[in-house]
Formats: structure tokens, C-alpha cells, sequence
């Protein structure tokens, strides 16, 4: 090995003794290693494909901790400031996983719906969450050791009881769609799902009331832990608010809207006046994931209630399937050039459904939206306002809206007064 520069070789010698004889030079090496581990397992394409590497890799930082006491020759002047981390997470992590594994909750129902999602609802005991929030889920039946985020999709009220929609896309969701008896889904993946259709009611289907898979679902023992802070809470801070969702992404705004319906009926009013919600999907089955949300604002229509509140625009992205549909070209409306005719839809039968009764403040729209012209026209309706907006889906989307934004905010600004202000949340 020829001698670092500057280096006398007759050091060479004892400079390799340093490197790998010493216990100095050995810890320096295995530190080194371990933060290329950790930052190796922490890339994206590994947390995506290899989760659990990821975590467990992560640790290795207690490796670390412990050569960087050797490499400092257990200098004791170093100690209190070390013991002091040390003890602080110590009591976090042993808090967290006491407080984790004492928090079973009870399962009332699961429902599996269209596309591979399957309704949890359950009762739990935990800090009153905020809309929006994620509690982390552990099935000891699938895993004792795995526990996996899902965001509240209803925040539990005085009854304790909250709901969270899961996707089946990898081995623990579909080892715990199974667990709840909604077995058609075990072998669902990702976007290639060819999940079954489900036309009947909410209620009748998987029914923990009754059938054989209530009753595996409901003797099914999970812990919840949480809650943990997400961006859609942030969205309660403004007067007018904007989501924006992709896919499965929809779950944070479904609980926000809940929460929201829920205040207003009770006439419990928040700084939140309005709010927009612009959602794509690749299967217009995925409106019925919302049925209660539904449900709720048909009554407050049928009464004549909020109706200047909820903007709700979806956007089916299926170009394949957008030909054989009912459309009607419309020319000027500030969501989109290929509005869905929802009820000859409905009248006729075909492969693409949408749930029978969806409030009027729902549109359809063909192709992917155009946020810049939404975005434009939701200022140029609330001029002189902070607008908060929230992403959740693929980064991909939340870049372009991102990027959008930033494009027009400058004249958006000067001609509406309007100032946005952009938070991204993906799964
Ligand atoms: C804050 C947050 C909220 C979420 N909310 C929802 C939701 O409401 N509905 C929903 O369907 N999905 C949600 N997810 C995603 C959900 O956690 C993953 O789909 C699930 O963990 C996948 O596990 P799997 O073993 O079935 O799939 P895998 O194929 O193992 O993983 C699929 C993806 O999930 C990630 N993942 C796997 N295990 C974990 C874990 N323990 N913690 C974090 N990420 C993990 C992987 O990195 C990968 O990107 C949320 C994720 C986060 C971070």
C-alpha cells in the first residue's frame, strides 16, 4: 500500500498497525461500515422493496453508539452528555413499546371493498386524535414484531371507535386481509389487482354481525398505537382548505371531511369555511370506499345544509375505459373539459359502476386534472386567503402540484390576493 501523501514511508508501518490493530482504527472501520449500511438500506428502492432491512438495519446506530465510546477511549468526560441521549430514548422506546403492546383494540367490522381495500373498523383507547393522523397497527397473528402505518379514516368520538381503509399490496396487509376473513383479497398486489367486484351494501358485506368472517375478524387481536402527526391536520389552521388525493391517498381527507361534516351538524364551528377535494382514481369502484361520507352529506343536501361547503371533484384517470362512457364535453367549467353523465351511468349496465347515491356536490371528470386551472379557480372564489393545500399519493403527483403552484402563485397573489401554502404527504 503506497504511503498517504506528505507521509514519511517509514511510518507506512506503523500507520497500517493504526488503521487495523488498533482498537481505535478497528471501531473507526466498523463505524464506517455500519453508516454505509444504514445509508445503503435507507434508499429509497431498498425501503420500497425490503422494509424490514430498512428498519432493522437502521439499528445498527446501538453498533455505532458503542465503537464511537471504544474510539474515544471511553473518554469519561464525553459520558454525561452520551448517558443523557442514551436514557432519553431508552425511556421513549421502552414507553412506546409498553404503551404499543397494551393497546388492544377491538374489532367490530371489517369490509372489504372495491380494488383491493379493505374497512377496518375498530374500538380503542388512545389520546383523541386529530383528522388526519396515523396510528401504527400490529396483528400478532400475522406478525407479533411488524407494525405498519394506516391514517384514521374516522377519528373515534365519545364511543371510542375509529376506522382505518387499507390497500392489499405487500405481504402483511394481505396476510391481514386474510385474518379478517376477507380472503378474496389475499392474493390481490398493488395496481395488477384483479380484486372482486362488490355491488351489494355497505352492511351486508363481510358483516361481523353474523357470518363466519365476522367472527374471524372479530376474535382477531390487534394493537394500536398512536397517534402520530400527520400534514392533513394542518389543514384545520386555515379558512379554505384544498386536498388533493391520489388513489388510496384519499384516507387522511376522509376522515378530515368526517370531522368536519360531523362539527358542522353539531353547529361546533372551526376556522375551516371550505373545503375542496380533488381526487384521481384508476377505478371509479373506489367511490364506494367513501359510503358513510356519502351517506352523510346526502342528508345535509336533502336538508339544504352546507351546500356552499364541500366541492368534491373526481377525476377517472382510466383512459382505456373513458370511451365507452356517458360524457358530456362541457366548455367552461374550471375542473375539466369531459364531464361523466353519473346518471346514465348509473342507468346502464355495464363493467364501470358508481355507487347509486352520491350527493350533487361529487362531479366526475374524465383524464387527470388540470391544477393549475382548479387551483386558479378555487382563488378567484376565495380571494383574500390563506389556502391551505395538502397532497397525498404518488410523489410523482405531489411534485406536479408542487410545481403548479409555484408557477402561479405570483399571479395568483397579485390578482386575487390569494397565498397558498403547499404540504405532501405519501405512503
Ligand atoms: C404515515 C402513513 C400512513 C399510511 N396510511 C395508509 C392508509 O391509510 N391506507 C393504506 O392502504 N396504506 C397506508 N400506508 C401505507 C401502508 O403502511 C403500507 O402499504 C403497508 O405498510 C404495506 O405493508 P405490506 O407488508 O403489505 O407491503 P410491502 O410490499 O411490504 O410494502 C409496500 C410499501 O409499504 C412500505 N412499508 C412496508 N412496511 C412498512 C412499515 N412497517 N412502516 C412503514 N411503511 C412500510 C414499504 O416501504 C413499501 O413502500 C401509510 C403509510 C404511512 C407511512
Amino acid at each position: 500500500m503506497p504511503p498517504p501523501p506528505g507521509m514519511d514511508p517509514s511510518q507506512l508501518e506503523s500507520f497500517t498497525e493504526l488503521l487495523f490493530h488498533t482498537p481505535r482504527g478497528i471501531t473507526g472501520h466498523i463505524m464506517l461500515f455500519s453508516f454505509f449500511i444504514i445509508a445503503v438500506t435507507a434508499t429509497p428502492i431498498v425501503r420500497r422493496r425490503a422494509f424490514e432491512v430498512f428498519y432493522f438495519c437502521h439499528h445498527l446506530f446501538i453498533v455505532i453508539l458503542v465503537a464511537m465510546l471504544i474510539h474515544v477511549k471511553l473518554a469519561t468526560e464525553y459520558f454525561p452528555y452520551l448517558g443523557a441521549f442514551i436514557i432519553i430514548y431508552a425511556v421513549d422506546r421502552i414507553y412506546r413499546v409498553v404503551r404499543a403492546y397494551s393497546s388492544q383494540a377491538r374489532i367490530h367490522k371489517a369490509v372489504p371493498h372495491n380494488d383491493g381495500v379493505v374497512e377496518v373498523r375498530f374500538t380503542a383507547q388512545m389520546i383523541q386524535p386529530l383528522p388526519g393522523q396515523f396510528v401504527r397497527i400490529c396483528c400478532p397473528s400475522v406478525d407479533p414484531l411488524q407494525w405498519h402505518p394506516f391514517t384514521l379514516t374516522t377519528v373515534p368520538g365519545k364511543n371510542n371507535t375509529a376506522s382505518i381503509h387499507f390497500r392489499t399490496v405487500g405481504g402483511f396487509t394481505r396476510e391481514f386481509a386474510r385474518k379478517l376473513g376477507c380472503s378474496s383479497y389475499a392474493n390481490t398486489v398493488g395496481d395488477d389487482a384483479d380484486a372482486p367486484q362488490f355491488s351489494a351494501s355497505l352492511d351486508s358485506r363481510c358483516s361481523l354481525r353474523n357470518d363466519n368472517a365476522g367472527q374471524t375478524a372479530r376474535s382477531l387481536r390487534i394493537f394500536v398505537d398512536g397517534p402520530y402527526g400527520a400534514p392533513t391536520q394542518h389543514l384545520f389552521n386555515y379558512s379554505v382548505g384544498v386536498m388533493i388525493a391520489g388513489g388510496i391517498g384519499i384516507t387522511p381527507f376522509l376522515s378530515a371531511m368526517k370531522y368536519h361534516l360531523t362539527k358542522s351538524i353539531a353547529g361546533e364551528s372551526t376556522q375551516l369555511r371550505r373545503l375542496y377535494l380533488i381526487w384521481s382514481v384508476r377505478d371509479l369502484g373506489a367511490l364506494e370506499w367513501l359510503g358513510d361520507l356519502w351517506e352523510m352529506l346526502r342528508v345535509q343536501e336533502q336538508q339544504g345544509r352546507f351546500a356552499d361547503v364541500y366541492t368534491v371533484v373526481v377525476y377517472y384517470t382510466n383512459t382505456k375505459d373513458g370511451s365507452n362512457l356517458p360524457v358530456k364535453v362541457v366548455e367552461d367549467s374550471p375542473w375539466g373539459t369531459h364531464a361523466l353523465d353519473l346518471e346514465s351511468l348509473s342507468a346502464t349496465e355495464g363493467p364501470v359502476k358508481v355507487p347509486d347515491n352520491l350527493p350533487s356536490c361529487v362531479q366526475v371528470y374524465l383524464y387527470r386534472p388540470d391544477y393549475c386551472k382548479a387551483l386558479r379557480h378555487i382563488a378567484s372564489q376565495n380571494s383574500k386567503t390563506r389556502i391551505g393545500v395538502i397532497g397525498c399519493g404518488v410523489k410523482a403527483m405531489n411534485r406536479s402540484v408542487r410545481l403548479q403552484l409555484q408557477a402561479i402563485s405570483g399571479s395568483i397573489a397579485r390578482d386575487h390576493s390569494v397565498h397558498y401554502e403547499f404540504r405532501a404527504e405519501h405512503f
